[in-house]
């Protein structure tokens, strides 16, 4: 591993962040230290709110949706403030790179990629802020006329995760402004730097004081608090089912908001015989160790023709022992480390259990040791059952299991044995194949002789317990709104009392 002071410098002391309230910085609270998960090194510090700073934020956020400041001006107006972030968010893509990688240990080339993603998000939203609109009913009779208003749903508490920190935040934001709602965000305490910097930049792009507001501290006690607030109108929280679960009972207790939720998966990548067998193995290698397995759409269960198993085994763990693995901050490095220790016990924790449980490790499988920092070699499993604790949690790491099929309705039946529902891809070049697993397997994203592939165009969510709603495209400015009917009579009223 080669020293990162030779690729990038670390920063000579760890950036202060206040967190960010009515356009401006706030800061006097506890102070929360991140370490680099690469380096081991202190890079950020961030402000620990209290309750009390929650309450104040969700109010600021109210009267900035009360007095119409955001949701009165024009779809037009809006999306021009949009489309001036996406151009300040080119300036300073590399910067935001470099704070998403000392806090995640994503690798820096991806980092950058993802900005590119997050700059396409606004410019997607600034085209919908124009475009949303209802409907009409000319259909109701000569003496009645009925129009469908959509409305935005008002003050959004936003809970996003660290395996993203502001690819996810952008495929959100942008669109929730879009709508004309006003929000208050609660980033991951381990990865809140580029959140707030986000608030510095839609400030300088136009956006009104207190529409984009920022809470940072720990998920359990102001996450919490925000997912029971009564005064946030609707909730849009991405992580983990088990937390999802208590957002759900959170919002029935109090004010039964509106939830948004993108929750976990158990992705299977489906491979045929009659497929590119060599696209497909670098499909799967991608799928399973992009961003360290720390995705929500990774693939977890390769689901393979028993004819070519052997062979597609063979071709894929060819292609994920050259996977580079290494400092994040190298240019050449594909994967970096894994972000928190947690996720790293849990990870291990999986592959220990696997090989317990009578799996047999194909290739990878071990920690690599740099000296410093979590990584964890790309790991596939054969010899895998569908009772193993691999083939049906959630590992969130770069861990696949691989499973035999001799019909298309046992790869179909096999990929839909999960509790989740999130994402699919499928490799054939047999288009009646394509499209019958496409029609059968229940999964919200879906990908045929590619993976992970797409624009903020397209919509994004899951199936069963992958989550609630949609984020992207029109389908996610949508999601924002509350839809009005409106009745108008015509002419005069034929009298009820005579
Ligand atoms: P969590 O669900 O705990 O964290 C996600 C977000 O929720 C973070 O901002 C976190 O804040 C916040 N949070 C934590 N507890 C609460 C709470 N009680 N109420 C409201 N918000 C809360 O995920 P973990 O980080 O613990 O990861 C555990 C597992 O979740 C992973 O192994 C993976 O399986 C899954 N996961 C799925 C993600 C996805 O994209 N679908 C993303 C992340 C995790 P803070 O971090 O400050 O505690």
């Amino acid at each position: 591993m080669k020293d990162s002071t030779t690729l990038m410098a670390m920063p000579q002391a760890p950036r202060d962040f206040g967190f960010w309230r009515d356009g401006k910085w706030v800061r006097g609270r506890e102070k929360a230290e991140r370490r680099s998960p690469a380096h081991g090194l202190p890079v950020t510090l961030t402000e620990k709110c209290t309750l009390e700073d929650l309450d104040d934020t969700v109010a600021v956020a109210r009267r900035a949706f009360e007095d119409r400041r955001w949701s009165g001006l024009s779809g037009a107006a809006r999306g021009t403030v949009l489309l001036r972030t996406a151009d300040l968010l080119r300036r300073r893509r590399d910067e935001i790179a470099y704070w998403e990688v000392l806090e995640n240990g994503k690798a820096i080339t991806q980092a950058r990629g993802e900005i590119d993603h997050c700059i396409a998000c606004f410019e997607t939203a600034a085209g919908a802020a124009r475009l949303l609109h209802g409907d009409s009913f000319n259909s109701l009779g000569d003496a009645l006329f009925g129009m469908v208003l959509r409305e935005p749903v008002g003050v959004v508490g936003l809970i996003t995760p660290w395996n993203f920190p502001f690819l996810i935040l952008c495929e959100r934001v942008p669109f929730i402004l879009a709508s004309g709602c006003t929000l208050v965000v609660k980033p991951s305490e381990v990865t809140s730097a580029t959140t707030l910097i986000l608030g510095e930049i839609l400030t300088e792009a136009g956006l009104p004081d207190g529409v984009y507001n920022v809470v940072t501290g720990p998920g359990r006690t102001i996450g919490q608090a925000l997912t029971a607030h009564p005064d946030v109108d609707m909730l849009s929280f991405t992580g983990s089912t088990a937390v999802g679960r208590s957002c759900v009972h959170a919002a029935a207790d109090s004010n039964f908001k509106k939830l948004g939720l993108e929750l976990g998966g158990k992705n299977p990548i489906i491979v045929f015989a009659d497929s590119d067998l060599e696209d497909a193995a670098d499909g799967a290698a991608f799928g399973v160790s992009f961003n360290s397995g720390q995705c929500c759409v990774s693939s977890s269960r390769l689901i393979v023709e028993r004819s070519v198993a052997a062979e597609f085994e063979k071709l894929l763990a060819d292609k994920m022992k050259k996977i580079v693995v290494g400092d994040p901050l190298d240019p050449a490095t594909q994967i970096g480390a894994i972000t928190t220790n947690a996720q790293f016990d849990t990870i291990f924790g999986f592959i220990e259990r696997g090989q317990a449980e009578g799996a047999t490790v194909v290739t990878g499988g071990k920690v690599l040791d740099f000296g410093r920092g979590q990584y964890i070699e790309p790991t596939l499993f054969s010899g895998v059952t569908r009772n193993m604790a691999i083939a049906r949690d959630e590992i969130f790491g770069p861990v696949l299991s691989s499973f035999h099929f001799d019909t298309v309705d046992e790869a179909i039946e096999i990929a839909n044995d999960t509790v989740y529902g999130l994402a699919a891809s499928l490799w054939t070049k047999n288009i009646d194949k394509a499209l019958t697993v496409t029609r059968r397997v229940r999964a919200g994203r879906f990908w045929v002789n590619t993976i992970m592939a797409g624009g903020p165009e397209m919509p994004l969510g899951g199936f069963k317990q992958s989550g609630w709603g949609r984020e992207t495209g029109l389908y996610g400015v949508e999601e924002y709104t509350q839809v009005k009917s409106v009745h108008i009579e015509i002419g005069k009223r034929s009298h009820w009392v005579s």
